[in-house]
């Protein structure tokens, strides 16, 4: 009996592969860029080739997945938005032609996130959860009652695309007033950059410049840059409290690129938590950040296949 699974973690800049033991270790992972063109094929050889790879000669329990969403768990598809090509691509079946003889599990990227965050993560032992990923956009998973929610689509927890103002600015998502257009990294550079921020360190497009670049920026004192994490932090503030007003949560998980600036986004996230958390059920919601980093994707994929009964 191996206990191995063969985890996936599919995003629109990189795909990665692992072996992940049952007991949420890594053993190996490797990653490939996504395409940036071509069509579906084009997209998914490299990840053909690198799932050879990475299970050559080894014995697996199962395939976990996760992929950049929205992805649709019933059909077994995924129509990622940072890959045009993919829409309603047939992942499931297309890893079962893979790897054959074997189960398939597929979620979106943010459940599977908060899936490895409560098995292995900063989240465990939580028995109600919520795990915001911040990063190019905002995703998220909940697990309540101990049990990892999906729903039928498999979308469930998606906070990025909540809204938290109705006359709001507009989304990636075609609406209006979500999270994500206040708090992803790109959407925060950009609201920076619209209000004078002009930091220039290494150049390049501007609306590239990352959130990253933006925190050194905050750290050295520059207002705007401190405003836009300000901005950034009340989004995922009222995110949060408004799920915790709809859930009954007492721990929230940060994650994603711009949690590596935890230090200028977890201050803010508090200050604003603490303006609309008036109900006393409200008052005591903990926020910490991811422990796994960038194998969070690939620790949840795999629990879908070692825990299903408390994940898949
Ligand atoms: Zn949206």
């Amino acid at each position: 009996m191996t206990d191995l699974a063969l985890a996936v973690d599919i995003g629109g800049t990189k795909m990665a592969a692992g072996l992940v033991h049952a007991d949420g270790t890594v053993q190996s992972h490797r990653t490939v860029p996504t395409p940036r063109e071509g069509d579906a094929e084009q997209v998914w050889q490299p990840l053909a080739d690198l799932l050879k790879e990475v299970s050559a000669g080894v014995k697996l329990k199962g395939v976990g997945a996760g992929s950049a969403g929205p992805a649709d768990r019933s059909r077994g598809e995924v129509s990622p938005v940072n890959i045009p090509s993919w829409r309603g691509f047939p992942l499931r079946a297309r890893l079962s032609e893979a790897v054959p003889g074997v189960p398939v599990a597929l979620a979106g990227d943010g459940v599977c996130a908060a899936a490895g965050e409560h098995w292995r993560g900063a989240g465990q032992g939580q028995a109600n959860l919520l795990v915001m990923v911040v990063s190019t956009g905002v995703g998220g998973g909940l697990v309540l009652g101990g049990r990892l929610v999906q729903g039928p689509s498999g979308n469930a927890g998606h906070i990025g695309h909540i809204v938290i103002d109705m006359e709001g600015d507009p989304c990636a998502c075609g609406g209006n007033g979500c999270v994500e257009a206040y708090a992803s990294g790109p959407n925060m550079a950009r609201w920076a950059l619209a209000n004078g921020w002009c930091a220039d360190k290494g150049g390049g497009p501007a609306v590239e410049k990352s959130a990253l670049e933006l925190a050194a920026s905050a750290r050295e004192g520059d207002s705007i840059a401190l405003q836009a994490f300000s901005r950034a932090g009340h989004a995922i503030a009222a995110g949060i409290v408004s799920t915790a007003a709809l859930c009954d949560l007492s721990h929230v998980v940060i994650g994603g690129g711009v949690s590596r600036a935890a230090d200028l986004l977890l201050p803010a996230v508090s200050e604003h938590m603490a303006g609309h958390a008036r109900l006393g059920f409200l008052r005591d919601i903990h926020v910490t950040t991811a422990a796994l980093g960038g194998l969070a994707g690939l620790v949840g994929a795999a629990a879908l296949i070692h825990e299903p009964a408390r994940y898949n």
